[in-house]
């Protein structure tokens, strides 16, 4: 019988992950139904939408916006990664037992060191924003072991929260505002603020982006967002969006479902949004 996956979010018409997962499904043979689920926003809606693809014999989810939380505590078992970032990307179910996983943070990394081949190893690193995307990047981003790991969020409380978090785990993290920036300079800098997606930009200073830096935006499809523009006007000759991020985490999502880790050289370039 086909095993049955789905994306859950809100809105969800936009999600490229039945593309996505539709394409690894072909390149390895393996035999899935992968659709895409509008979760309600009241409250109990992502449970009892949850509930019902169970009920229908569903095995694994991907959840997108808002749901990731809703995701963490509906879950019975979560990986310490998922722990770590307080929020679920993918769950895999199996009868009662119902565990989540966060691949966001592994996907970027991979997408970074792999595909972009740039080492985060005794690098300085800054990334914008302190949400959910920027919570589950952290300890993937501390394993690389950079020389430093700065996060600058207009609210200053919530990178102070990340910090303490590395520092739990034994990494060093710095928090700070946005002024704070002023006169430092980083090899990377990613934007895993939601800026972009209303074409606005976070107030980093033009002068964070070291010769030779990667500027990374997290959102993906967008083009030349108004970060990645400031990037290129300062000089910054490596630009990325987040297309690879999405694929690599869909990939891990697939080999921990179906144990067997997709190409995404392929989809990438499938998805790809020309930054111009
Ligand atoms: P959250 O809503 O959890 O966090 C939003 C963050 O953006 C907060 O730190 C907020 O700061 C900051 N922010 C919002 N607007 C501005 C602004 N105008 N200036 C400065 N800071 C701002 O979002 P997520 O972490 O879930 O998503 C962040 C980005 O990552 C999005 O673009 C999303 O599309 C992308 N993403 C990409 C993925 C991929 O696979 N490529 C996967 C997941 C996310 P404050 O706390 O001060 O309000």
């Amino acid at each position: 019988m086909t095993d049955r996956y789905a994306v859950i979010g809100n809105p969800i018409a936009q999600s490229k992950s039945p593309l996505i997962h539709g394409l690894y499904a072909q390149a390895t043979g393996q035999d899935i139904d992968y659709g895409k689920i509008e979760g309600p926003l009241g409250p109990g809606g992502f449970a009892q939408a949850v509930d019902a693809f169970r009920a229908e014999g569903g095995r694994g989810l991907n959840i997108t916006a808002p749901f990731k939380l809703d995701a963490f505590a509906y879950a019975t078992e979560r990986s310490q990664r998922a722990e770590l970032a307080g929020a679920a990307n993918a769950m895999t179910f199996d009868g009662e037992r119902v565990v989540a996983d966060n691949f966001d943070g592994v996907g970027l990394v991979r997408d970074v060191t792999r595909n972009l081949a740039v080492p985060m190893t005794g690098r300085r690193v800054l990334v914008l924003g302190a949400g959910g995307a920027a919570r589950g990047a952290l300890l993937p981003f501390l394993a690389e072991r950079p020389a430093e790991l700065v996060i600058a969020n207009r609210d200053v409380d919530k990178a102070r929260e990340l910090a303490r978090i590395g520092a739990a785990e034994g990494g060093s993290v710095a928090a700070c505002g946005y002024a704070d920036l002023a006169g430092q300079r980083f090899d990377l800098v990613f934007n895993a603020t939601s800026a972009s997606l209303r074409a606005e930009r976070p107030p980093v200073p033009a002068g964070v982006f070291a010769a030779s830096a990667l500027a990374y935006e997290l959102a993906y499809g967008k083009g030349l967002t108004p970060f990645l523009r400031l990037a290129r006007e300062s000089g910054v000759e490596r630009i990325a969006d987040g297309v690879g991020m999405l694929a690599e985490q869909a990939a891990e999502a697939f080999l921990w479902w179906r144990g067997v880790r997709p190409d995404t050289a392929d989809v990438i370039r499938t998805l790809t949004v020309p930054l111009v």
